[in-house]
């Protein structure tokens, strides 16, 4: 067994680029916090405490008990990470019935494959935590504040696990994985001078 445990971010990161995951654990210390990746954390800050004021209503709820900057791991996926909002759905026969998922992020498109890769990681952890069934979630945009609604489907679950198990073998193995099929990722990646092959 080893001793990794990965972020849910890295799930996000890995659907991107796989390399650039492999980067950040086989060359420790190279990677640089850039000026977005500190804006991004400053504005997902703020946006929790808007949250708190605001109704449960842009997620179809009318009641809910929510915890913000949720710290999440399971020992068995052998991935951690913090979710910016879980709720805990009530039924009449039950005060905890389900949760739901919530993330906060900085683009007004619609949610790719890789955000939504994430967001199933995070419905794993907290079905885990809570022992709730999570079968739904939501993106909240900021600049537009809308809603996007997601369902974590079988599919979602499973390559959620397929991920996590890809990544361990490249990271513990020493592989590094291929580049992504298009090359648009590269132009401003901070990992350019290793990839000599590719760029
Ligand atoms: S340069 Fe391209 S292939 Fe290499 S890590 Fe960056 S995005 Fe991935």
């Amino acid at each position: 067994m080893d001793s990794y445990t990965f972020e849910v971010t890295d799930l996000k990161q890995w659907a991107y680029c796989p390399r650039v995951v492999y980067y950040r654990y086989c060359l420790p210390d190279v990677r640089p916090v850039t000026t977005l990746m500190a804006t991004g954390i400053a504005s997902h800050q703020d946006e929790g405490a808007r949250e708190e004021r605001r109704s449960l209503r842009p997620y179809g709820l009318t009641e809910g008990e929510r915890a913000f900057d949720l710290t999440l791991h399971s020992a068995q996926l052998g991935v951690r990470g913090r979710l910016d909002l879980a709720i805990a759905v009530p039924t009449r026969a039950a005060p905890r019935a389900e949760a739901v998922v919530v993330e906060y992020k900085d683009s007004e498109r619609a949610a790719g494959t890789h955000f939504k890769l994430q967001l199933a990681a995070y419905a794993l952890l907290l079905e885990e935590a809570w022992g709730l069934p999570v079968r739904r979630g939501f993106f909240y945009a900021i600049p537009t504040r809308q809603v996007e609604p997601v369902t974590i489907t079988a599919a979602l679950r499973r390559k959620v696990v397929q991920t996590v198990h890809a990544l361990r073998t490249a990271v513990v193995g020493e592989q590094m994985p291929e580049a992504p099929e298009s090359r648009r990722p590269c132009v401003s990646c901070e990992f350019r001078r290793f990839c000599n092959d590719v760029v």
